[in-house]
């Protein structure tokens, strides 16, 4: 089950559960779009991997099982994210 986490985790941005401008790696690292696509490059710093716009839970869901609150804020350096672009960037996702 995705933790659904509220924040970028670079620029901090604010994205609820209801967001349509969350993104997510296959780990839930979790981006706005303008960090993932712009920023990033739709190369998450951390693993490699793509992103994917995240699933919006439903309402009813909610109750039972509530979007995380833990806020998670790890901006990441510049040479860490270039590294990651140089070697991924131009490997589309299914052959990375
Ligand atoms: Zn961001
Ligand atoms: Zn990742």
């Amino acid at each position: 089950m995705l933790e659904i986490r509220p924040n970028c985790e670079h620029c901090g941005k604010d994205l609820p559960n209801s967001s349509t401008e969350a993104m997510i790696c296959s780990f839930e690292c979790t981006y706005c779009k303008d960090c993932a696509l712009d920023l990033l490059e739709n190369v998450c710093p951390s693993c490699g991997g793509n992103f994917q716009p995240r699933p919006i839970r439903p309402k009813v869901m909610l109750a039972k099982y509530p979007a995380s609150e833990k806020q998670v804020h790890l901006p990441k350096n510049k040479g860490k994210i270039e590294k990651m672009k140089v070697r991924y960037r131009l490997i589309k996702p299914e052959k990375r």
